[in-house]
């Protein structure tokens, strides 16, 4: 990164350089408010947090129009510190974890909007569901009878990796995989896959919604 430019720089520069119809969700996590004011600042309205409990806090600090994004691994008991505000899920990979997201949707009165994860790294360390196992789920009554739940896309991590090949082939599985869940579940619109290292290349293969951490705010650092 460009230490010469400031946040908001960066943010503005990044953005100018997507196409429109491309979400940018501004990974803030391990950042502190101070941070995630400077995006704001600059007209930034979409953060991606991976951590209930820390987005939560930052809810509280900062302004209400902000639409938040839960992107991490999420356990189901963490889901009613957020159902009251929280604007996307990304990681759904269990029709347990969506019923209980359809319970504390239904306690506050909302529809939640969620992304199936789905599985597309060679990783065994990256979670997600098989399309297979997508398009069950999607099939099945126990999903239909959900009605304060909407899928509204799909989410996946590329592996970890320099191989620009591989990674092309995963997003590619993934923008695959949505063409056929599409034809179970018609309103979907959202493919979210594509990070610091290789968003261009996920916007080449059919990303809609990046989700971008790094470049913005600079290396996270976990003590
Ligand atoms: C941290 C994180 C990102 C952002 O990573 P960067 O490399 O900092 O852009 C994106 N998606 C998920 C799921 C993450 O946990």
């Amino acid at each position: 990164m460009n230490f010469e430019m400031t946040l908001a720089d960066r943010l503005q520069k990044l953005k100018k350089s997507l196409p429109a119809y491309v979400t940018l969700v501004a990974v803030s996590k391990t950042k502190p408010v101070s941070d995630l004011m400077e995006a704001y600042k600059a007209g930034h309205r979409v953060f991606g947090e991976n951590k209930v409990q820390e987005m939560v806090g930052k809810f509280h600090e900062m302004p209400k129009d902000i639409k938040w994004h839960m992107i991490g691994n999420l356990q189901r008991n963490k889901v009613k510190y957020m159902a009251s505000f929280v604007h996307l899920i990304h990681g759904v990979d269990s029709l347990k974890l969506l019923k209980e997201i359809n319970k504390q949707a239904q306690k506050n009165e909302r529809v939640i909007q969620c992304l199936l994860q789905i599985k597309i790294a060679c990783e065994s360390t990256k979670s997600g569901m098989s399309s297979k196992e997508a398009e069950n789920l999607l099939k099945s009554d126990d999903f239909k009878a959900l009605k304060n739940i909407k899928i509204t896309g799909v989410m996946g991590m590329a592996s970890f990796t320099e191989d620009k090949i591989q990674i092309s082939k995963e997003f590619k599985t993934l923008k695959l995989a949505f063409e056929r869940l599409k034809e179970l579940q018609k309103n979907m619109g959202v493919i979210s896959m594509g990070m610091s290292g290789d968003y261009p290349l996920a916007i080449e293969c059919g990303s809609n919604m990046i989700r971008v951490g790094s470049l913005i705010f600079g290396n996270r650092q976990y003590t």
